[in-house]
């Protein structure tokens, strides 16, 4: 113990259970590598005004849980609290979209941030996987986002999660129905912060989780029936191309996602198993995002997945990845000969790609196999003096207990051989 802690909301990722986060963001980023999608990288810190302009000046996002600092320098920086206008910012940036090719697609794996009151499933600093597919309007191409996300969930074992989805209406009809809802909820008995909420982004107000909040939302009216007929025949269509995958999800009229880019297409992944941080992914369509940031119209789609929650999801479920040793075989000397000897061997193996550790620290015999034991390894090495006069290592199978005498010059081989 140091005098020092992770910071509140933060948690370490330490082995064995680090090999899960690994093989989730592995899981989720598989479908998208098969499907066209490229990785990207951007920085852990942006342009304070991206996330204001991108994610939206009255979003909780942007006006409490930002992590902003101003440099020495002088700028005003922000931890990324989310991927998207990043992503978005960055193709812009390199002109992506001019390349002739689109929709640009794209997939990323990191760190974000936000400054939220910490509780299981929500912390301060998170890890996401997402993708984003820019520059094309194409129900087809909002379908595949919803059913990569669901083959990824599936891939890992997951079951008990659900698809919610939704349309947000364009430019054309969403004002309208701006306009209707908050006619409806200046009638309702509201606090003062959520009826100044109405005003500004009625739409939020209907993702208020709050009991007293939501026993007054029963006749509110639905988007749905307002959608315009070009975007009630865009959502048939995805609708239509989601179940012929053979993808199954709920329609949820009330589903609005607390950030303000999103048109059209919304979608969540929800797993009932976590208690009220139940959203393990979302995502949707973004078709004004790029014209907020000072780009051009560049009608997109994506999606992010948490990869903490899908974990915690995996842990409720009772899921347990199957993941491959980290090593294969460890090797013990006995004696400071047998150590060189043995540790030229172990190099030899790891360079034909045999996961090899090394009983390190001068250990003896009984110490070393305990160690060998806990590492995982099937295979123990050891080598003692009367080994190296007859040009032999020691093979031990720790599943079975079996050892056997090997020449030096075959032990390589042999072990390629028996770990196929
Ligand atoms: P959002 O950008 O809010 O739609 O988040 C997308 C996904 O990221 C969510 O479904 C969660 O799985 C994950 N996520 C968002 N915020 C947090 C947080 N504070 N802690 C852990 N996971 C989060």
């Amino acid at each position: 113990m140091s005098t020092f802690k992770a910071p509140k909301g933060t948690y370490d990722l330490l082995p064995p259970d680090s090999a899960t986060y690994l093989a989730v963001r592995e899981a989720i980023a598989a479908p998208l590598r098969g499907s066209g999608y490229g990785y990207i990288e951007t920085p852990g810190f942006e342009s304070v005004e991206l996330f204001a302009r991108g994610v939206g000046e009255s979003t909780d996002i942007v006006t409490k849980e930002m992590y902003a600092f101003e440099t020495k320098g002088g700028d005003r920086l922000a931890l990324r609290p989310e991927g998207t206008a990043s992503v978005l910012r960055a193709a812009l940036e390199a002109n992506l979209h001019k390349a002739g090719n689109l929709p640009v697609k794209l997939w990323y794996s990191g760190s974000y941030y936000r400054y939220e009151r910490p509780q299981k499933g929500r912390y301060r600093h998170f890890s996401q996987v997402g993708a984003e597919a820019i520059g094309a309007e194409d129900p087809a191409l909002d379908a595949e986002l919803i059913i990569l996300a669901d083959q990824a969930y599936r891939s890992l074992g997951l079951l008990n999660f659900r698809i919610l989805l939704n349309s947000l209406g364009d430019k054309e009809c969403r004002p309208v129905y701006r306009e209707a809802l908050q006619t409806f909820l200046r009638g309702l008995d509201l606090d003062e912060d959520t009826l100044r909420r109405a005003e500004i982004n009625p739409l939020r107000v209907l993702d208020d989780k709050r009991e007293s909040v939501q026993k007054q939302l029963g006749d509110a009216p639905l988007l749905r029936d307002y959608l315009c007929d070009a975007c009630k025949a865009y959502h048939e269509e995805v609708r239509e191309l989601v179940t012929a995958a053979g993808v199954v999800f709920e329609d949820d009229p009330k589903l609005v996602r607390g950030l303000d880019y999103y048109t059209r297409t919304t979608f969540e992944f929800v797993h009932d198993g976590l208690g009220s941080q139940s959203a393990v992914g979302g995502g949707g369509r973004y078709d004004g995002l790029s014209e907020m940031i000072g780009g051009p119209a560049l009608p997109s789609v994506g999606w992010a997945l948490g990869v903490d929650r899908t974990v915690l999801a995996l842990e409720a479920e009772g899921v347990e990845l199957e993941l491959p040793a980290t090593t294969s075989v460890f090797a013990v000397p006995l004696g400071d000969e047998a150590r060189r000897v043995l540790f030229a061997k172990v190099t030899e193996m790891r360079k034909n790609g045999v996961a090899a550790d090394f009983a390190y620290g001068g250990k003896g015999l009984k110490a070393a196999m305990k160690a060998a034991n806990r590492s995982g390894a099937r295979y123990a090495l050891i080598l003692g003096e009367r080994d190296i006069e007859q040009g032999v290592v020691q093979l031990k199978d720790l599943e079975s207990g079996e050892q056997t005498a090997v020449g030096m010059n075959e032990i390589v081989a042999e072990l390629e051989s028996r770990l196929g």
